[in-house]
């Protein structure tokens, strides 16, 4: 094994775990490269003893100071940032610079949280007469962050550096498939000055996640994931009277308009169906193209065929995962979709055991079909084709989902017709990934979010704090009446 054996991180220290063992496999070439504990709901209680117990000293400290520890994480991320990048390649699969956008996404987020002093001063005014009114965010207590395995180092850090900024001690569970990166975001907490206690990391799948939501010591929780879990989590957790914010799957549409830019739409598109192996939340899983784009599609297939399998395309994160994608493409073929570039039986020279499918793009696709409303979580783009933009708007508008969509038009008018019918949280206009970048936040609608409000940016400061309202007379002398 190329890693040791990932322990759980309580109290600041390496603390095994009474679970069995889950095999770590590096998905590029199958190696087996650590194994991981499935912990059992007493390291749950554990670290929320832990986290109690440190809480209170953090919560103490003025935000000013707390965030001199993310000033420090964050040059940390930047100093290690190679490493970190490889890291996330070599247990996630997706290539060193797709690793490499992730930790320079997690320097942005730490940014932002080094800014919260300057967003959370609380409010004062005089409401009568010599009485003043004031508004303090407060932090909640112990938190917890349940995480996928798309983004081993970002997803965390969606949530770390605001949740702890903003005063409250965290415990994290990743994704037991990729627990690595978040074992040295640990370590780089620890050595940026995080007192023990305030981040704690507890490794395991579905008993973990069960004992989070029921432990009566954690007061909020944030899950990023599938929709089917998502809900399970949303559920128990509410049910458990926790706050909680739940983000799901997607099924990301692409509406292509006829008088869109043929090349800037091509890369734009074959970029959002092929990064990190179509593995992201943000992916351009459908293309809507309405009449005759077929330039454009053609285009399309000609940058998905420059893409190569080990090379600038990475692998998908198991062979479950490679057997269920191409099971879409097969039925979708067999329903009488046209499958224009094949991604089916990718071998990677010199990596046969790696988990690979090549870029796919089918045409032809009905909305009856399975790969036009499931998620698929590969390099697959599916085109259904509409006639008008209306028709392409209710395609759009039929999903569960509600992640991102996007429009490619020349026109402004038409962006902004598509942009104000879609049915989605984060809309792009002739961008494939409309990720908003810090200080905007992060989160879709529909059934890709449980919960209120984003997990990122501003908007997430309302999910990790509560606030409290204070009422203030000192002067006897003034007579003030309540309503003077
Ligand atoms: P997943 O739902 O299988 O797992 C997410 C987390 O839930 C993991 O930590 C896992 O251990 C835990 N888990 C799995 N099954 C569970 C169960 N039955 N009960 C309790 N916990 C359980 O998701 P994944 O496969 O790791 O990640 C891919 C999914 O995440 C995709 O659907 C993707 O769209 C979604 N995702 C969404 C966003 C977003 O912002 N909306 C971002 C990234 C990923």
């Amino acid at each position: 094994m190329k890693y040791p054996t990932v322990t759980n991180i309580i109290n600041g220290h390496p603390a095994a775990a009474n679970g069995a063992m889950l095999d770590i496999f590096n998905p590029q070439n199958g190696d087996k490269i650590s194994e991981v504990p499935l912990s059992t709901a007493s390291e749950v209680e554990a670290a929320v003893k832990a986290a109690g117990e440190a809480f209170p000293d953090w919560a103490a400290r003025t935000i000013k100071d707390r965030v001199q520890v993310f000033f420090r994480y964050r040059s940390l991320l930047e100093k290690y940032a190679d490493d970190l990048a490889n890291l996330v390649s070599e247990e996630n699969g997706k290539t060193f610079d797709e690793g490499m956008a992730e930790v320079l996404k997690s320097i942005e987020l730490t940014e932002f949280a080094c800014s919260l002093p300057q967003l959370v001063p609380g409010d004062v005014q005089e409401v009568s007469r010599g009485v003043e009114c004031r508004s303090e965010v407060r932090p909640l207590g112990v938190v917890a962050s349940i995480t996928p395995f798309n983004f081993p180092n970002m997803v965390p850090n969606w949530t770390i550096p605001n949740a702890i900024a903003l005063g409250n001690a965290m415990i994290l569970k990743p994704s037991e498939q990729v627990p690595l990166s978040a074992i040295r975001l640990a370590e780089l907490l620890a050595d940026a000055g995080l007192p023990d206690g305030i981040f704690n990391v507890v490794n395991g799948g579905q008993e973990v996640v069960e004992a989070i939501c029921d432990h009566p010591g954690i007061t909020a929780v944030s899950f990023v994931g599938s929709t089917r879990v998502a809900k399970l989590v949303y559920v128990r957790a509410t049910a458990h009277f926790k706050r909680a914010l739940c983000l799901g799957g997607a099924k990301n549409h692409l509406i292509v308009l006829p008088d869109a830019n043929v090349e800037m739409t091509a890369s734009n598109v074959t970029a959002s169906m092929s990064g990190c192996a179509g593995q992201r939340c943000m992916a351009a899983s459908a293309m809507v193209a309405v009449g005759d784009v077929d330039a454009i599609i053609e285009k399309i297939c000609e940058e998905a065929r420059k893409i190569e399998p080990g090379k600038n395309l990475g692998a998908v994160i198991s062979s479950a995962a490679r057997e269920r994608i191409e099971k879409y493409i097969t039925e979708a073929e067999a329903a009488g979709a046209k499958v224009l570039v094949d991604g089916r039986g990718a071998v990677v020279e010199g990596k046969e055991n790696g988990y690979y499918v090549g870029p796919t793009v089918i045409d032809h696709v009905t909305p009856e079909m399975k790969i036009a409303s499931e998620e698929v979580f590969g390099p697959v783009l599916a085109i259904i084709r509409s006639d008008t933009v209306d028709g392409a708007i209710e395609i759009e508008n039929s999903s569960n989902y509600g992640n991102a969509a996007a429009v490619f038009t020349q026109s402004g008018g038409m962006a902004r017709y598509v942009a104000e019918k879609a049915s989605a949280g984060m809309i792009g206009v002739n961008i494939g990934v409309p990720v908003p970048r810090e200080p905007f936040s992060f989160g879709g609608w529909n059934e890709s979010r449980f919960g209120v409000g984003d997990i990122t940016g501003a908007s997430s400061i309302g999910f990790w704090t509560k606030m409290k309202k204070i009422t203030v007379k000192w002067n006897p002398a003034a007579r003030t009446n309540w309503m003077s």
